[in-house]
């Protein structure tokens, strides 16, 4: 685990503001791991807030729903922020924000769901881990077997991001509620929240509520990666290629917990979601609440004006997001940063060849030996790159970040590991 310069004073302080409404919405049919949905709407035709518009009969998968009310001008190719491109539903909005089949529940009608329930309202809102993996989330919550702990994941340790702390301030006792859906769903007593350190109102906050025991966690990263909490909170140790259900445990994000109970309290499908907007060029850094398939532009103008030119827009934090190319990228479940760089953070260093210095294998949080991998993967060695555990790495881009050689490690790992896959 490393100490980074953590730069979250820059929104640390704001208030989540919505976003106003955009014109148009750019949904992709995928924002989610698993099969790409179908689209079940057709040019021109009216759809209401909330309107499932595209699905899939796939048990790995999520569907999608109309962000804003309006008619669909169009189902085409369109920059993704994950896959670079990806087929879309564009909306265009009537202003109306005419909504479907939201309707609130009373908590004895609550009390009365079965998990089996409380799993098919999660998939009917298309639910996925909204920290960043995306897993469709009625399967996190359906393990294959008995688990006995649920940690909730409020960490964000990504330096710059600011979503989850502002959520888990300004939402605790709607999240609170969620977390005993889930709680109950997964048939488990023992819960936790891990906080990092840097965050004390969110620990204040969590600390006042019975049955959830507060774990206070150095502010290092990649104190949110699921191996790193499960160890740091309970001290058990996920083996390789197991998941945290192997070892009786399910994660779940705080952001992913308050789409629950969204979902199962108001009806309402995940539409929307908190990003943080930041980076040194930016004149008004903010967590916005924006609906999915608000393009970037939409978000960079309302925190503007820019203080100076960016030379590297990114979806994420500046660890584990993503590079963009367009400012027409839409946000999608997964996107909960949006960080602007300018030209001096932005810069890429020329990278030298390996000293052997082995930086990365003692920085590597789940044990790898980075250095191999990448000289595997650079020589094409597709089954040497599987064997030292390619599929393993989490993609914390620390040994990038360690690497005095400057080498560009994480990006030949993650290509090992599309190789190792096909
Ligand atoms: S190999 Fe993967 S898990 Fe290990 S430090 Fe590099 S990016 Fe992180
Ligand atoms: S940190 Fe960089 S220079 Fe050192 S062993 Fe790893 S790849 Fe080589």
């Amino acid at each position: 685990m490393v100490r980074l310069v953590e730069n979250k004073h820059y929104s640390e302080n704001k208030a989540i503001e919505k976003l106003p409404l955009p014109q148009k919405v750019y949904l992709p049919l995928i924002q989610h791991l698993g099969k790409i949905c179908n689209p079940e709407v057709k040019t021109g035709d009216t759809v209401r807030l909330g309107q499932r518009i595209a699905g899939v009969a796939s048990h790995v998968s999520a569907p999608i729903h109309a962000s804003i009310s309006g008619r669909v001008t169009a189902i085409q190719d369109w920059p993704h922020p994950v896959l670079g491109r990806a087929k879309a539903v564009v909306i265009e909005g009537d202003g109306r924000d005419d909504h479907f089949l939201f309707g609130l529940k009373g908590q004895q009608e609550i009390d009365k769901l079965t998990a089996q329930d409380i799993r098919k309202i999660v998939l009917d809102a298309g639910i996925v881990g909204m920290g960043g993996a995306s897993f469709p989330t009625h399967i996190k919550l359906n393990p294959p077997q008995p688990v006995d702990v649920l940690i909730i994941n409020g960490a964000e340790c990504e330096p710059y991001l600011t979503a989850d702390a502002r959520l888990m301030v300004e939402k605790t006792a709607e999240i609170s509620l969620g977390i005993t859906l889930v709680a109950r769903c997964l048939g488990v007593q023992k819960i936790y929240i891990g906080i990092e350190e840097n965050k004390p109102e969110a620990i204040k906050a969590f600390s006042k509520i019975s049955g959830i025991q507060v774990k206070v966690l150095k502010s290092e990263y990649p104190q949110g990666g699921e191996k790193q909490l499960i160890q740091n909170i309970l001290g058990r140790q996920i083996p390789r290629a197991k998941l945290p259900f192997d070892i009786g445990v399910v994660v779940q994000n705080v952001a992913t917990i308050y789409a629950i109970y969204e979902a199962v309290y108001k009806g309402k499908p995940l539409i929307e979601r908190i990003v943080t907007v930041t980076g040194s060029c930016v004149q008004n850094p903010k967590n916005l609440l924006v609906r999915l398939g608000a393009p970037i532009k939409n978000l960079i103008e309302f925190c503007g004006p820019l203080k100076e030119e960016p030379a590297k827009i990114i979806i994420g934090g500046p660890m584990m997001g993503i590079a963009q190319y367009a400012d027409e990228v839409p946000i999608i479940k997964s996107s909960g940063g949006l960080l602007l760089m300018n030209k001096k953070e932005a810069r890429v260093l020329e990278e030298d060849p390996c000293i052997r210095c082995a930086a990365c294998v003692r920085g590597c949080p789940v044990g790898l030996e980075p250095c191999q991998i990448n000289l595997a993967s650079e020589k094409t060695l597709w089954s040497l790159a599987r064997e030292y555990g390619a599929l393993d790495c989490i993609e914390c881009g620390i040994c990038n970040f360690v690497c005095p050689a400057k080498r560009r490690l994480l990006q030949t790992i993650k290509r090992a590991k599309l190789e190792v896959t096909k």
